[in-house]
């Protein structure tokens, strides 16, 4: 089986399991205990922030230490639209970002916050005359994902944190960079970005962690209380072994970027150009995107048909992002893009991970010829 969905997940180094492994045999104490084994755990932690700081050239007391993206998302903007309410109640995000984005929006939106979604163009990236307009004084907060975790269209972020900054320089900026970081270069200073959050698993590190920056004198309201811990803004006892974990896949990670970029780029480029060879696919990823994200639709068929016969090929790939694949809903952010329904519908992510190589997508392309020979005749030819 060669596994093609990264973007979903990615398996962890071996020296991060190790890690993990042996952290939580010989140095299981609870950081906040006052003797020795807690001692010794709080060492591990404060050197893990420490590490992470570094990474994003950040602080170590900018690091929370989360379950993932979807937790770092919750707290970064409603804690962000909660704490900073008499300042304004408007909000400004896209029509394409992840739902642990984007469901934070519309739950704000029922409780009274006023929000604005950006439109994207036909590659997917964000309108920045309507972001230029769209800001206000009671503009608190804007958020938009480096990465798009479906098609790999790239956001211009720091042309985006200074049109926000220059506009109001009140307005938090939250970027979502769980699909860029490891894969593309991160400039959170540059950007002006106030709240970043990261997904380990993404980056060859353990699932449910994460972190959340959060940039020095921003406030955010808990969404969860009961301890101190991180600073009160995500309270309970610390991971310390998924901590650890996190911060050394930061550091390999970023070790690894550039060869990652170059190598997986280039067979990005491969895939690229076969899929357009192949008359029954309709390419949705842009050149420009991502090095690791190839998407396309095969209208006229249901996804699902393709991933399984894929699968009876040896290749695993998916739908949409892993979070809604289940759902058989046109994709959000197809249409967002201005696609139809029936291409929105079809939609197949092909992820790739620093393991492949030529032979393998040499292997993949082979096994999509083969699989559109078989379910051609099974397309609904649109009328
Ligand atoms: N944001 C993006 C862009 C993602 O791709 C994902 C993972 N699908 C998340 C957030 C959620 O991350 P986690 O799995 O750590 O909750």
């Amino acid at each position: 089986m060669l596994y093609w969905d990264h973007a979903a997940t990615t398996p962890p180094h071996k020296e991060v399991v190790d890690t993990m492994s042996e952290i939580m045999n010989q140095h299981y104490g609870n950081p906040s205990a006052l003797h020795q084994a807690g001692e010794d755990a709080a060492k591990l932690l404060k050197r893990a922030r420490e590490v992470c700081a570094e990474a994003l050239e950040m602080q170590p007391s900018e690091i929370v230490f989360t379950s993932g993206a979807t937790e770092g998302n919750n707290i970064a903007i409603k804690g962000a639209a909660m704490q900073y309410r008499s300042r304004g109640q408007h909000l400004i995000t896209t029509t394409t970002e992840h739902p642990s984005v984007y469901e934070c929006f519309k739950q704000l939106e029922s409780l009274g916050w006023e929000v604005t979604y950006l439109p994207v163009d036909e590659t997917g990236v964000v309108d920045l005359q309507k972001l230029e307009e769209a800001v206000r004084k009671d503009t608190v907060l804007v958020s938009i994902m480096h990465v798009n975790n479906e098609t790999g269209t790239i956001q211009p972020i720091a042309e985006i944190g200074s049109i926000i900054k220059e506009r109001n320089h009140r307005t938090l900026f939250h970027v979502d960079g769980v699909q860029g970081f490891g894969k593309l270069s991160v400039s959170l200073k540059d950007w002006k970005v106030d709240l970043y959050t990261l997904s380990a698993h993404k980056f060859k590190g353990p699932k449910g962690a994460g972190i959340l920056y959060v940039k020095q004198g921003v406030e955010l309201f808990p969404l969860l209380v009961g301890g101190s811990q991180e600073s009160g803004q995500r309270p309970g006892t610390e991971n310390v072994a998924s901590a650890v974990a996190v911060a050394k896949a930061m550091r390999l990670a970023q070790e690894h970027q550039e060869q990652f970029c170059d190598k997986i780029g280039k067979l990005r480029n491969l895939l690229l150009e076969e899929i357009r060879t192949i008359p029954d696919f309709v390419l949705n990823s842009s050149s420009q995107g991502a090095p690791h994200i190839v998407h396309f639709s095969y209208p006229g068929l249901k996804p699902e048909v393709l991933v399984h016969t894929l699968e009876q090929l040896g290749m695993l790939v998916s739908t949409k992002s892993a979070c809604s694949s289940k759902n058989s809903e046109p994709s959000r952010v197809l249409i967002a893009m201005g696609k139809d329904k029936d291409l929105a519908a079809s939609g197949i992510r092909i992820s790739l991970g620093w393991e492949h190589t030529e032979d393998d997508v040499i292997r993949l392309i082979h096994a999509l010829h083969q699989s559109v020979e078989k379910l051609r005749p099974l397309t609904v030819k649109r009328g």
